[in-house]
């Protein structure tokens, strides 16, 4: 398996939590940008003659709805995705239209992922996000009716003055409408507006954890199942890009701040536009993917990590002090160990972290 990630540097403006690399722009997404994508797809193809071919293909950004969908079909026709691949654009919800939605479609796009985060109006405000929940609502029907049946929704939790009634309202508008949930865990990061100043009413880490709980609980309640720590979805509608991560295989990320692995090395291009659209990208080495990485990636999965593989592609094996812990998370009830399978529960889920750190 084989992953293509497109990263658009494009918003219309700068929500107030965000630190993805992305910068507001008016209009669209130029064609230049455009332009130095199909460049670098080009330099990746095998012996420079036929296109990457890749299992799945990610607009991720920024706003990648912001592409037109002849722009869309150019990125496509320079990968070339096998047949059957899967093909996500991220959405802001304000940015599309039926119309829109089902030339994008025609394009090649098979699965949408809505940046819906929130159903209160005033929370969204807060964010700094350009839709309502009124627009989520219409762009999830749009994207049906433009003949979408693999969409995803991003849910923020624990924002500012978050209630359950708001999560409950959350999971409500988007259950009938989505096959697949990622929740997130609002952050605070350095450099955004709320990092130079936090908003009033954040909940505190044991509330938080408490609404990650509930969110889970609720999500399980409507059919979605837990494949990953921030991930749900129903049957067989897993996002098999992000899956392509997780399980430490090969993928290509192309446009500034875009992170790659292939043949076990890491590398990444620098942020920076205005670099990526004058000259060849440069890719910087990021480290090669260790036992240790895999270990950290499968133990985000439900699934966890199979002891065997581990062995089989890494050459490693736990170590007896390792082993023990294992079992005593079990019980705890942080996690399930069959000998051959460590997988994390919903509550080892939220101490990931600290897990990792006892384990590693
Ligand atoms: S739309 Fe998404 S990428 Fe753009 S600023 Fe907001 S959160 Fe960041």
């Amino acid at each position: 398996m084989f992953g293509l990630y497109i990263h658009i540097p494009y918003c219309r403006s700068k929500c107030a939590y965000c630190d993805f690399y992305s910068a507001a722009v008016q209009g669209g997404v130029p064609d230049e940008y455009v332009d130095a994508v199909v460049r670098e797809l080009w330099r990746f193809a095998p012996c420079g003659s036929t296109p990457l071919r890749p299992d799945t293909v990610y607009f991720g950004g920024g706003t990648p709805s912001l592409l037109t969908p002849r722009q869309v079909l150019r990125i496509l026709d320079a990968a070339g995705p096998v047949p059957g691949a899967e093909v996500t654009l991220e959405a802001n919800p304000e940015t599309v239209t039926r119309e829109r939605l089902a030339e994008f479609r025609a394009a090649g796009v098979d699965r949408l992922s809505f940046g819906v985060q929130t159903a209160s109006d005033a929370s969204l405000a807060r964010l700094g996000r350009r839709h309502t929940a009124e627009d989520a609502r219409r762009a999830l029907d749009s994207a049906h009716r433009a003949g979408f049946d693999n969409i995803s929704g991003d849910i923020m939790l624990a924002l500012p003055r978050y209630t359950t009634d708001e999560l409950r309202a959350t999971v409500e508008l988007l259950a009938d409408a989505c096959t697949h949930v990622s929740a997130y865990l609002l952050k605070i990061e350095p450099g955004t507006v709320f990092g130079r100043r936090p908003p009033d009413g954040l909940p505190d880490d044991d509330a938080a954890a408490d609404f990650y709980l509930a969110c889970v609980d609720a999500l399980a309640a409507r059919g979605f199942r837990q494949y990953e720590i921030s991930n749900f979805s129903r049957p067989g509608f897993e996002s098999r890009h992000n899956l392509i991560y997780w399980d430490c295989r090969d993928y290509l990320g192309v446009g500034p701040a875009a992170h790659s692995c292939m043949g076990g090395r890491r590398f990444f291009t620098p942020r920076g536009t205005a670099a990526f659209l004058t000259r060849d990208a440069e890719y910087t080495p990021d480290g090669g993917c260790t036992a240790r990485d895999y270990i950290m990636l499968r133990l985000r999965l439900a699934d966890g990590l199979n002891l065997g593989e581990l062995q089989r592609r890494f050459g490693a094996r736990l170590t007896q002090r390792q082993l023990a812990f294992a079992n005593t998370l079990v019980r705890n009830g942080l996690a399930r160990f069959d000998g051959r399978t460590l997988a994390l529960t919903p509550r080892g889920m939220i101490v990931q972290n600290a897990v990792l750190c006892e384990l590693l």
